[in-house]
């Protein structure tokens, strides 16, 4: 029996290893953290069908569990990787005919845009931060009480030549008008501000949720970007910033301000494109092989890509992609 290993057991891995079972391979699952599930396993409803999270992680587990040819390996990192051979940071080495790289993303760190105050100022949060509140049923203020006014800020670590993230992370725009929508739902009467550059809604249905925030939730757009923030002495928040559609400037008290951080490429491509020759891009994501014929294929035979290991995705992008890699391994094995 033909042997995989995936690399990353976050939604795109998971997929792609369940297909793999499926068509008869034995496959194994690195993973770094305890648990499989990837980032999705912190997100609360998923846009834009405010589908709970963890009902589509539940799915993609369950088709997992029925196989005895998977093992899966938590808590361990894999460092070097090639068709034949993974080595973990144990130094352990791991024989198989193909690999599967499905390492996704990370989270932009917002401590590193000073001027916004996080980790400085009380209720400056990420979206992130968000998503746990949400999941945990505790939207509050850290002094109490609940906020009379959000800003959320947009393209936070993303767009931005400053902190060398000039690449668009693409979901957080569709992620501020979900957030916004599900801030209304719990606060009717609150008044949430959306600061952004340009609105990008590329996918089905997210244009409709962005009409439907400002008609149904009267959540507010502003263009512009916030240049400062500091605190009040009333435990508020003032954030400074420009209006660029009418070119004033403005200036605004909050109760809460959200950072819509970017989706960073893992520093660990950098040692994969060093020592397995797999060619990665100027923005640190991973780089396919043919951006048309070859999106799950790497420039090494026998090792491949699926999900926010070559760019920033969605989860239902992440998903095809775990399963279209699966399907480009078993056409590579039986060539062999
Ligand atoms: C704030 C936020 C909210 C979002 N909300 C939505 C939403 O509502 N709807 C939607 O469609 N999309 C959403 N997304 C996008 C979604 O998170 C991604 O599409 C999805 O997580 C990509 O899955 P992945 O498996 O490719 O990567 P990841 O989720 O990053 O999983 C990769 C896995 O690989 C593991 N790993 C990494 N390196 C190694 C290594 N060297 N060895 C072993 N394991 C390793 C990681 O621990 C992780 O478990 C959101 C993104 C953000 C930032
Ligand atoms: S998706 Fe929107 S918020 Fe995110 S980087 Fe692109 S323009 Fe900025």
């Amino acid at each position: 029996m033909k042997h995989v290993i995936v690399i990353g057991g976050g939604i795109a891995g998971m997929q792609c290893a369940s297909e793999l079972l499926r068509q008869g391979v034995a496959v194994t699952i690195i993973e770094k953290e305890q648990d499989l599930g990837g980032k999705i396993r912190n997100w609360h409803k998923l846009f834009p069908t405010f589908t709970p999270a963890d009902e589509v992680l539940t799915a993609v587990r369950h088709k997992l569990k029925i196989s005895s040819n998977l093992k899966v390996r938590t808590g361990c990192q894999a460092t070097s990787i090639t068709a034949k051979k993974v080595t973990l940071s144990t130094g352990e080495e791991l024989k198989c005919d193909a690999a599967v790289i499905a390492t996704g993303f990370t989270l932009f760190d917002a401590k590193i845009k000073e001027e916004y105050g996080y980790g400085i100022y009380d209720n400056v949060i990420t979206s992130a931060d968000l998503e746990q509140m949400f999941n945990e049923g505790n939207v509050r203020l850290a002094q109490g009480g609940t906020p009379r006014r959000v800003a959320i800020l947009h393209c936070v670590g993303s767009r931005d030549e400053k902190v060398c993230q000039r690449h668009c992370s693409k979901v957080c725009c569709v992620t501020g008008v979900k957030q916004a929508i599900e801030l209304k739902q719990l606060f009717p009467k609150a008044d949430i501000f959306n600061f952004y550059m340009d609105i990008r809604m590329f996918g089905p249905g997210y244009e409709e949720m962005y009409r439907e925030a400002q008609t149904a939730y009267n959540v507010h757009f502003v263009r512009g970007r916030i240049s400062e923030v500091s605190p009040t002495f009333d435990n508020r928040l003032q954030i400074k910033a420009e209006d660029t559609l009418t070119g004033r400037p403005l200036k605004m008290g909050v109760d809460m301000l959200v950072l819509l951080i970017g989706m960073k490429a893992n520093a660990h491509n950098t040692l994969l494109s060093k020592e397995c020759q797999l060619q990665m891009q100027s923005s640190g994501f991973m780089q396919p092989k043919d951006s048309f014929l070859g999106n799950v294929t790497s420039n090494v035979g026998g090792v491949f890509y699926a999900g926010a290991v070559t760019a920033p995705k969605n989860v239902g992008e992440s998903i095809n992609e775990g399963t279209a890699a699966a399907h480009s391994v078993i056409e590579w094995l039986e060539k062999r």
